[in-house]
């Protein structure tokens, strides 16, 4: 079967064909700048990008003009929309409203509509993608994938803050995690990679990229995850600052005189090991800028390190040991230079890893165990859309 993966944003949507005969990749693609004057679709199959530019004032004349493209006869790779099985589409947040995969039916429909305040910017746009494909493909199954399913396994010493549990329960305000998709999939990758189907099996996932998130799965299940309510807390990021006393806000509030929102604004996008360092929100530059002898640069990957170090620690307790880290995302697959500093120190936890091995490349698992370690340590490039596309088979 052919599986169709929607990502859409709120001015942009990203789409995958891939066939699951052989889980790859036939067509891919981006919708930019939809409803903003210059909209255009690059479109990349066999080999060939092609560029249209054309007004997208909506997302269902995007998703058209992607049908167009799959079907078209030059650089086309489908001669009929019959071809795809289904559409998987990523969406964001899901409140408690939906805690796994789910099948898009009207009634499902209504309540997507309910989840919008739990992702204000993401699930709106993802519920367009949604409309926009059963416009323009009537007939065609709809699947929903929620960024924030993988972790609805979490029990309740986990999940919930320490707040008022009426209020948990009136406002649904509790720990919901984010890039689930992303650490489901490195962890099933990581089992099988390992041998390690239906063994007793512990592992903590490392996603680090621009957001960072870190996840304790026990034979297969989350049982806890670093982000919260949203994606800001946790280990401190590129611009977010992750975990921080309300009250340390309130403080900063008053002495630069922002308001509730600017300030939330101002941990989201001004913090982090950008606001640390003052040189960069990459970690190749504060690579580069440590090897210079910068300080803070050096201190935004220090502290970025110690406070990944803090969670596998405190995960090895929560699962009760520790079989594999994972390793994954823009830095966790990219910067050996980041990983040498997670994993120094680790030793007591039975951690060792191999520094010739961590310094090389690969775009498929890479292994980095140390000889003497007990705990195995992956390097695994994460497909978020490949695990949508499984999902969505899954249901289909
Ligand atoms: P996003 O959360 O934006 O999807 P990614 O997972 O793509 O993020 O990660 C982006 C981050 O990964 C960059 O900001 C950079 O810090 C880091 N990164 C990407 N490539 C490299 C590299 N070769 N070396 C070090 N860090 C890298």
């Amino acid at each position: 079967m052919k599986i169709l993966v929607i990502n859409a944003g709120s001015s942009s949507l990203k789409y995958q064909l891939i066939d699951m005969e052989n889980e790859s990749v036939i067509a891919k693609g981006i919708c930019e700048r939809i409803g903003i004057e210059g909209s255009n679709l690059v479109h990349k199959a066999n080999g060939k990008e092609t560029k249209y530019e054309q007004a997208m004032p909506d997302h269902t004349v995007a998703i058209k003009m992607v049908i167009d493209a799959l079907t078209d006869q030059e650089v086309g790779v489908l001669s009929s929309l019959d071809e795809i099985g289904a559409i998987g589409h990523r969406v964001v947040g899901s409140g408690e409203y939906f805690t796994k995969t789910t099948l898009v039916t009207p009634e499902a429909l209504e309540t997507l509509k309910k989840t919008y305040e739990f992702a204000p910017i993401h699930n709106p746009a993802n519920v367009m993608g949604i409309m926009a494909c059963m416009e323009a493909m009537p007939g065609k199954s709809n699947v929903a994938v929620f960024d924030t399913a993988f972790h609805s396994t979490m029990p309740d010493e986990a999940k919930l803050y320490a707040i008022d549990y009426q209020d948990y329960q009136d406002y649904k305000v509790r720990r919901y995690g984010a890039h689930g998709t992303s650490h489901k999939y490195v962890s099933q990758e990581a089992i099988k990679y390992c041998d390690a189907e239906g063994k007793d099996f512990k592992i903590v996932t490392l996603h680090l990229g621009g957001g960072s998130s870190i996840s304790a799965v026990k034979n297969g299940i989350c049982i806890d995850t670093s982000m919260g309510f949203t994606p800001l807390a946790g280990v401190p990021m590129g611009t977010r600052s992750g975990d921080i006393d309300p009250s340390a806000a309130k403080f900063l509030a008053e002495k630069k005189g922002m308001t509730f929102d600017e300030t939330i604004n101002y941990l989201n996008k001004k913090c982090g090991v950008m606001g640390v360092s003052g040189v960069s929100s990459d970690f190749r530059d504060l690579q580069q800028a440590t090897e210079a002898g910068n300080y803070r640069a050096e201190l935004a990957v220090n502290l970025f390190a110690y406070n990944v170090k803090k969670y596998i620690g405190a995960y090895t307790v929560a699962m009760g040991g520790l079989d594999c880290l994972v390793f994954t995302a823009g830095i966790g697959e990219n910067s050996a230079f980041t990983r040498a500093r997670i994993l120094k120190g680790l030793e007591c936890l039975g951690v060792e890893f191999d520094a010739e091995k961590n310094k090389q490349r690969s775009s498929s698992i890479m292994e980095i165990t140390g000889e003497n370690s007990k705990v195995r340590v992956l390097v695994i490039p994460t497909n978020e859309e490949l695990m949508i596309a499984r999902e969505t088979l899954a249901l289909c």
